[in-house]
Order: structure tokens, then sequence, then C-alpha cells
């Protein structure tokens, strides 16, 4: 549903601050440079001007779920402002592959060889080349997007034979039922075993385990924009 709300511009310039601090010492706790963790604001369901206040606060990264509701919001804004970097972090269509490329930085959710196709594809297409992440379904959850796990080590091979260096990391979502750190050490340990630099994970509720356990971006929704 899409807040008609006007957003407070403070408010949000205020829980970005607080998302940042504890991000900062998330870090500092695991011995890691605050520097190294980037976050993305997820401004679904947001309208625009709910994104407009956090760039004014300084945030340049933003997640969007779908292809429709990120083309619609979001080339006005980096019209306005080039230093804008969508994320599209939603299961993804293949028939939306090509609209995909067109409008993301990077996309998190490869997690199949017909949507690896349809992205391969769209980018000769659209001579466009979003950096990718390779989701896995390190839960096991039959309703949930992501490459499974025992089938993730061929897959991340086969896309980086596909993608190359457009291929930079590993997303997940663990099961919002279960303690998530033995998930985002699966992803960890997967990532380095392929020489992947980027790990996406973390959301509103426990993204400072995910930095703790190597996050190097957290998708931030609620704690910054609000309930949905
Ligand atoms: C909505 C969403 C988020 C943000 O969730 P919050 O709990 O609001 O922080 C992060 N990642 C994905 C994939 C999402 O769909």
């Amino acid at each position: 549903m899409t807040d008609q709300v006007q957003p407070a511009t403070h408010a949000i310039r205020e829980r970005l601050e607080a998302v940042r601090a504890r991000m900062a010492e998330a870090a500092t706790r695991a011995g890691r440079d605050p520097q190294d963790v980037r976050l993305i604001a997820v401004s679904k369901t947001k309208p625009a001007e709910a994104v407009a206040a956090a760039l004014q606060a300084g945030q340049t990264a933003f997640g969007e779920n779908r292809v429709q509701e990120a083309a619609a919001k979001f080339p006005p804004l980096r019209a306005r402002a080039p230093s804008v970097r969508l994320h599209l972090i939603g299961g993804l269509q293949t028939n939306k592959a090509r609209e995909a490329v067109r409008i993301a930085d990077m996309i998190h959710t490869l997690d199949r060889e017909r949507l690896a196709a349809a992205l391969a594809a769209a980018i000769e297409q659209e001579g466009r080349r979003p950096e990718l992440l390779v989701e896995v379904n390190t839960g096991h959850e039959p309703q949930k997007a992501g490459i499974a796990p025992d089938e993730a080590d061929a897959f991340i091979d086969r896309c980086r034979g596909r993608f190359g260096a457009l291929l930079v990391g590993l997303m997940c979502i663990p099961p919002h039922d279960q303690d998530p750190r033995p998930h985002f050490d699966w992803l960890a340990a997967a990532a380095a075993r392929h020489g992947l630099a980027e790990l996406s994970m973390g959301m509103s509720s426990d993204f400072e385990a995910a930095i703790e356990r190597g996050a190097t971006m957290v998708r931030v929704g609620t704690a910054i924009f609000g309930g949905r």
C-alpha cells in the first residue's frame, strides 16, 4: 500500500542518522571499518517524496522490490540527483529483466538459469551493465525466492562464467522465525569460497547481527521510512 501521508522529512533524517550510528557501532564491535558497510534504504511502497527526504539527508542508495514501482519512482529522481543508486531487491520475473537492466545499478536477486539468460540478453540489448548478486534461499523455504543452498556453488560458478566481473556477491533473506546468524555465516562462507566481495544481508530487525557476520550491504526499510 502506498503511504499517502506526507512524509515527515525531519523524522526520516533522524531515523537515518540513528540507523547509520547503529551500523557504525556494530562494525566497530566486529573490528570492521564502518566505511565498508553500505546502507541500502528500502523505499518500496513509499512515495517519491520520502525518497527525496532521505536523499536530502545524504542517502544515495535505495532498494525497491518491484520493477514497475521503481521505474515510476526513480528515473525522475535520478534526473534531479545523478548520485542516486537503485538496487532491485525483490524476486524478479524473467519478463521484467529488460526493464530491470534499464533502471537498476545492482540486482540482488539472480536465482535461476532462466533469469540469468534473460538478464544476459537484456544487458546485451540495453548496453547497461548493472552489478549482480546471487540470492540464496538459505532457509530452504519453498515459498521464497533464491537458489537452493546445495545448488548454489554450481550456479554461482555458471553465473561467474556468464557475467564475469558483473557478479559481485551474494544475498539472503533468513526465515523470519529463526536466528539469522547461521544463515549470515553460511552466506559469508559461500562468498569467501567464491572470492566474492559483496554480502547483501540484514534488514531492520537484524542488520547489526548481519554487520557482525560480514555484511557489506544492509537493506533497511522500516527503521528509516516507518511501517508499511
Ligand atoms: C522489504 C525488504 C527489506 C527491508 O525490510 P525492513 O524490515 O522494512 O527493513 C529488505 N530486503 C528485502 C528483500 C525486502 O523485500
